[in-house]
């Protein structure tokens, strides 16, 4: 009864047999790009002009209820200029991939780089690899290496240093791993890491040790069946993370034959996907992609947000169009030294993110990796982050504060003291302005009339 109801709400989940489709998202070097197959990229300039005027000229692009954010003056012209592409290769995702920013020779085309980043780009060997996609690339200073943005992206040498407490997996992940790619820690719930690849990689990534290693673009797609048998042979899992990498850089076929699988598990009733692509790849949120993922609700999405100067007038436009189609957005964010660690820029963050329906969700605190303590802030950074939220600004506006507890303890929440102790049968709070108050702890009065004490 159950599966029948799954199955007309969940899109195909018929039982013939699926072949796993090529997941290749990338073509293939020598291919040029078809703008017949390319799917309509979110109408990206189309939101730019108050008068519905579009950028581009072109007939037909789909106008979206978007309050007008302001662009920084004219990056992203300047930088469509550098790369050489037309307006329709800018706003295909793709492209985008195709045309990555890999290498020392072709970031200093785009800023200026410092010494620092010189040398840690040159001296990089094992580390992480280097990958920027041209549109994020056009967010960034030109001249300043301190630059939020710039900094989360363009390595420098502080990352090649290991610092006390770091460790190359510091959740314990592989550890709590039954399967290749799939970490089974909490009793209901997995974490399906399907792919190691991202876009754009971010220097202080939780899972350096691993995304970005293979030779392949992507790779994973052979441990997927095994994956796929430990969820469907665990009927306590209940919720399927999707992450890696970045699972949205997958193709439409082999999300959707993911998708499809994990719907056809009766004990699999919800699945969420964590991705970063609608920050650093927006042009991948194309109607094409929407369309099927609306067909597997519940669906859940958490998109990794670092900073304000992120929400562009094109991710407003990718965020948007997901909500649209019945997806619940939420974001995560890492504490980071120097990029968004005081109020004001988590308050510009979060209220913006409320605009384009996105729910603050996690703040975390850095996790310790290899190479991470340029990064990091103190714990008490976090508290104080939070005191100034709460009370200050909207509920939903104040994400949860969490350490991921280092050796596999799972997501801690902290919070600054608001419970000052007990006064008689009362409880002391003390509030937002520091104020006072008591509240009468109606279980402690009964039991003290009951005699228990
Ligand atoms: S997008 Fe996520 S998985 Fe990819 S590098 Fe950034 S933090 Fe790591």
């Amino acid at each position: 009864m159950q599966k029948n109801a799954r199955s007309i709400r969940r899109g195909d989940v018929s039982g013939r047999a699926m072949k796993i489709p090529d997941f290749q998202a990338i073509p293939s070097g020598d291919r040029q790009t078809d703008q017949n197959e390319i799917d309509e990229p979110p109408s990206l300039s189309a939101n730019l002009n108050n008068d519905g005027a579009s950028d581009s000229g072109q007939p037909g692009l789909e106008l979206l209820p978007v309050r007008p954010i302001k662009r920084p003056p004219s990056r992203i012209l300047r930088k469509q200029f550098i790369f050489r592409s037309t307006p329709a290769e800018w706003n295909d995702w793709q492209w985008q991939l195709k045309n990555r920013i890999r290498s020392l020779d072709s970031l200093s085309q785009i800023v200026t780089l410092s010494q620092d980043e010189r040398e840690a780009l040159e001296s990089n060997g094992e580390a992480l690899p280097l990958a920027i996609t041209p549109y994020y690339a056009s967010l960034l200073d030109k001249t300043n290496p301190m630059h939020p943005l710039r900094r989360a992206v363009v390595p420098v040498k502080a990352e090649l240093c290991r610092s006390f407490g770091e460790a190359e997996d510091p959740l314990g992940e592989d550890a709590d791993s039954p399967v290749h790619g799939l970490v089974h820690r909490y009793p209901d719930r997995v974490l399906f890491l399907v792919t190691d690849f991202c876009s754009t990689y971010c220097r202080y990534c939780t899972r350096s040790r691993m995304v970005g290693r293979s030779s392949a673009e992507h790779s994973g797609g052979a441990n997927w069946e095994a994956a796929l048998s430990y969820i469907e042979s665990n009927t306590a899992i209940r919720d399927v993370l999707l992450s890696g990498g970045d699972p949205l850089t997958l193709s439409d076929e082999a999300m959707e034959w993911l998708l499809s699988r994990l719907c056809r598990i009766p004990h699999v009733e919800i699945v969420r996907i964590g991705t970063k692509a609608p920050v650093v790849l927006p042009q991948r949120i194309t109607p094409k992609l929407v369309k099927m993922l609306k067909r597997y609700h519940p669906l859940w999405i958490n998109i990794h947000f670092m900073h304000p100067e992120e929400i562009t007038p094109e991710t407003s436009a990718a965020c948007i169009r997901l909500a649209d189609a019945g997806i619940p957005l939420g974001s995560q964010t890492v504490l980071l030294k120097e990029i968004n660690d005081d109020v004001e820029t988590m308050k510009r963050l979060f209220h913006g993110l409320l605009k384009i329906r996105v729910r603050p969700y996690y703040l975390y605190q850095c996790d310790p990796i290899t190479g991470s303590g340029h990064f990091r802030t103190t714990v008490e950074k976090g508290l104080e982050i939070i005191k100034g939220l709460r009370g200050h600004t909207t509920g939903m506006a104040v994400p949860s504060f969490v350490i991921d507890a280092p050796g596999g303890g799972g997501k801690i929440p902290l919070l600054p003291e608001y419970v000052m102790g007990r006064y008689g049968d009362n409880i002391l709070l003390k509030n937002y302005e520091e104020l006072m108050f008591k509240y009468p702890d109606t279980s402690s009065k009964r039991r003290f009339e009951e005699g228990i004490y």
